[in-house]
């Protein structure tokens, strides 16, 4: 598994390690930074990863540790990285994460350095081999471990409490670890093992508390979110924990991300029409149209399949946004299965989109097969793809023009307050602009917006 690792730690180090080595014969001597414990804790990746930071922070805070989130302060003297080891890019990113807080170790401005999540799960004997500075590795599950080596107890009590780090008013909710599927091109069952639902009592405890705390809008995640319940009650059971959820005060959103395309549960989408709580809104990966890509990215669905369900979704709520990720670059995939793709997305007119460029990982089953669709060709057919898409984008933004939908407000920025509707999650989607010179929101309310104006991926609009 190590060989195409090295090639990030020995670029990243080339990079940044030879100044230090110089500092280091300069400080050799500074042992212990004289600042009093507090532990900064830094996030890559997914927002699955984020929901773990939280965990993490709350059950240190809760065993009276002092600890940040991505503190832009430097008054933590304890560094722990939850990394992301998904695809070359997040791995390269979290490679020199760790190595800026080993040159902050060297230098002596911190006295301990920990690093956790799906790199360090992946590929920990090779990091502890390669960089030596950082105190211990964690996996991903090794939450209790790790507490202990603060001498702090993972507390049962605590299950359900976290420090969340975004705004007060939405949260991610994870449902479930792990992931029992075998998509050609992941490495995250890898890092993440089988699936494990949460029983319903344990998150509607959770999102009761996040609801007493504030929370308006949650959005529920998961490595695949209508596994939810096979392995614990033996029958999928999302549409059980939806009506559980939309029970609790305070919940006025709740999204769904992560649906598994293949044998689609629709009384989920019969669920979503009946429960007003549940936004008009679903992110289901479908990766690819050709059915020789779909076949060899082990998906188990067809093109014909994609297009009954994106079908029946639609017939059922008509009004929904769907949001999809498409990974083009896959080996063997030849300009015709691309045209077909592209085809595919002009037809079906998706709300919202990603696109990925296939990352050769090993231990999955593409490593086996040859990464024959060179990289600039791979960043061009995301490029076109995204062209497409846009365009898309831009015409279903206009014709939202003159309409007036409920928003919830986020953030100020600049001259602007910024919001979202319900068919939009944050950070990925489009953003509602209202000019905060003349009117004002209070962030985390919800309003009536007008929508003035559109470009491709944002509305402008006023308060009504
Ligand atoms: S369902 Fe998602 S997490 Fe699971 S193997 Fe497929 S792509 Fe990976």
């Amino acid at each position: 598994m190590e060989l195409r690792l090295n090639k990030f730690i020995s670029h990243a180090k080339l990079t940044i390690l030879i100044p230090c080595i110089l500092l280091t014969f300069a400080k050799a001597m500074k042992t212990k930074t004289l600042k009093k414990n507090k532990v900064n804790v830094i996030t890559l990746g997914c927002s699955k990863n984020l929901v773990d930071s939280e965990v993490l922070m709350g059950q240190l805070r809760g065993n009276n540790i002092d600890v940040a989130h991505e503190s832009p302060d430097d008054d933590f003297n304890i560094v722990i990285v939850n990394t992301c080891g998904f695809i070359d890019k997040a791995k390269e990113e979290s490679i020199n994460t760790i190595l800026d807080y080993a040159e902050a170790k060297r230098e002596g401005t911190i006295d301990k350095l920990y690093v956790t999540g799906c790199l360090s799960q992946r590929y920990k004997d090779n990091l502890e081999e390669e960089i030596k500075e950082v105190d211990a590795y964690y996996g991903t599950r090794d939450l209790p471990a790790l507490l202990k080596t603060f001498k702090a107890d993972y507390k049962h009590e605590l299950v359900g409490e976290r420090l969340l780090t975004t705004p007060r008013h939405y949260a991610y909710v994870k449902i479930s670890e792990g992931c029992n599927r075998t998509c050609a091109f992941c490495a995250i069952p890898i890092m993440r093992g089988k699936h494990i639902s949460k029983p319903i009592e344990e998150l509607v405890k959770e999102v009761s508390n996040l609801a007493t705390n504030g929370v308006k809008e949650i959005m529920l995640i998961a490595q695949e979110l209508t596994f939810y319940g096979l392995d614990i009650y033996k029958k999928r059971s999302l549409s059980t924990l939806l009506d559980a959820l939309c029970a609790i005060d305070g919940i006025e959103w709740i999204r769904l991300h992560y649906a598994y395309p293949s044998q689609f549960p629709m009384d989920i989408i019969e669920t979503m029409a009946r429960q007003p709580k549940i936004c008009n809104y679903l992110d289901i990966p479908l990766q690819h149209a050709s059915d020789n890509v779909l076949k060899s990215m082990r998906r188990k669905i067809s093109n014909q399949e994609t297009r009954d369900i994106i079908k029946d979704i639609r017939s059922i709520l008509p009004e929904i946004a769907i949001r999809t990720t498409m990974l083009v670059g896959f080996p063997g995939e030849t300009r015709d299965d691309f045209k077909q793709l592209k085809d595919f997305v002009e037809e079906m007119r998706f709300e919202r989109m990603g696109v990925f460029t296939y990352s050769h990982e090993e231990g999955t089953h593409g490593y086996k097969l040859e990464d024959n669709v060179p990289e600039e060709e791979k960043v061009q057919r995301a490029n076109e793809l995204m062209e497409i898409q846009q365009e898309i984008s831009y015409d279903l933004n206009e014709a939202k023009i003159g309409k007036t939908f409920k928003v919830l407000f986020d953030k100020k920025e600049g001259e602007n307050f910024i919001g979202r509707t319900e068919y939009d999650s944050p950070d990925v989607d489009n953003e509602v602009l209202i000019d905060a010179t003349q009117q004002y929101i209070s962030i985390g309310d919800f309003a009536q917006v007008k929508i003035t104006d559109a470009t491709d991926f944002d509305l402008f609009g006023e308060l009504v």
